[in-house]
């Protein structure tokens, strides 16, 4: 996810805040000047910063509870709609979600009681309810995160209280049965939410309301993929029937070898069979308006190539091509032969014809 910005680390989470999340802090900041001027805009800041904490601390309680699973949080992200702490991988036991999903909204209670017996031992007498502008600040706060509290328990998914639901529905469904229902449920609470606040004119909850919508899909899918990719190496995953281009051929030799057949990505090789790097058609095409025809392939291809070992897991492998940024990779075996070729067209279709053979697959 692009557009963050890292402010600190802890415990090996990288803390990141999305550059929308400066959106709530303006709207926050106008309703203070609108209230109490220029001094009003500041205390909001404030109260501001002391919620984003109280949601940093939240996204610790999902964090540690992970990592009593052994799973680890390389970054937790402040969005408007709260943080999303991105657990390396989804746990495999549906209880073991359902902790997870806890672990924030019990530190948020916990602050919530916390504050109240505070103001009370104090003797002011705290609402939990009729949050205002110009109020206490403590009392601002436990409010605050009171209401942080419930809507956060609100079962749409990719929140923590669709998260409670999905562990629930996949404990008994299975999980793409169970993400998949979650995440439609989650869909039509955006939906919904949103046409309220469009027709109300609340601009921030039509935000919340495609993070959500968007959120929960993009769930649902990675859910669908990982399932459908289930068990499969990469040796299973390549194209065996491929073309290589030798590194000194030059691009007009390229050329020809791009419109002689459907492949778009060619496997680089020296003279002794080993693979330098890879070339795509976008290669080639910048070459020629750089370079011309004449200029070798050694000079346009991309030479840091990630190579995948034909053992390689499905999601890892999926995850090397993504992260490479190159449509394609080559597949080199122990020996350092070149045994294959992982292209993300390839994969698609291997995975839409295992979806469409399994018996999983409704
Ligand atoms: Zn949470």
């Amino acid at each position: 996810m692009g557009w963050t910005i890292t402010i600190g680390r802890v415990a090996g989470t990288e803390v990141k805040v999305h550059l929308t999340f400066f959106i709530l802090v303006a709207f926050w900041a106008m309703g203070g000047y609108r209230e109490g001027g220029a001094t009003g805009a500041v205390l909001a800041t404030l109260s501001l910063l002391a919620l984003f904490a109280c949601i940093v601390l939240h996204e610790f309680g999902h964090i540690l509870v992970a990592r009593r699973f052994g799973i680890q949080t390389p970054d937790v992200i402040l969005l408007p709609i709260g943080g999303v702490a991105r657990l390396q991988r989804i746990p495999d036991e549906p209880r073991q979600e359902l902790l997870i999903a806890l672990g924030g909204p019990a530190v948020t209670f916990a602050i919530v009681v916390l504050l109240y017996l505070w103001l009370t031992a104090l003797g002011r007498d705290p609402q939990l309810w009729g949050l205002r502008p110009d109020g206490p600040f403590l009392e601002t706060m436990m409010q605050v995160n009171l209401y942080l509290l419930l809507f956060n328990l609100v079962p749409a998914f990719p929140m923590d209280g669709g998260r409670v639901l999905r562990a629930l529905l996949a404990s008994r469904l299975g999980l793409v049965e169970g993400t998949r229902i979650a995440a439609r449920l989650g869909q039509a609470c955006a939906v919904l939410a949103g046409f309220y606040a469009l027709t109300t004119g609340r601009g921030l909850l039509v935000l919340v309301a495609l993070f959500v919508f968007l959120g929960a899909g993009a769930e649902a899918a990675a859910v669908e993929t990982r399932a459908a990719g289930a068990g499969l190496s990469a040796a299973q995953m390549m194209v065996t029937h491929f073309r290589s281009i030798p590194i000194h051929a030059t691009l007009a030799e390229a050329v020809e070898l791009l419109l002689s057949g459907e492949q778009r990505e060619f496997p680089v090789v020296d003279n002794l069979g080993r693979v330098e790097g890879i070339l795509t058609r976008d290669h080639i095409i910048k070459g020629l308006s750089q370079r011309g025809a004449g200029s070798i392939v050694g000079e346009v291809m991309a030479a840091q190539a990630p190579l995948v070992a034909p053992t390689l897991g499905f999601q890892e492998a999926l995850e090397r091509l993504r992260a490479s940024g190159l449509p394609a990779l080559p597949v080199v075996d122990a020996t350092g032969r070149l045994v294959g070729l992982l292209t993300m067209d390839n994969i698609t279709d291997l995975l839409l014809v295992r979806r469409a053979g399994s018996p999983l697959s409704t």
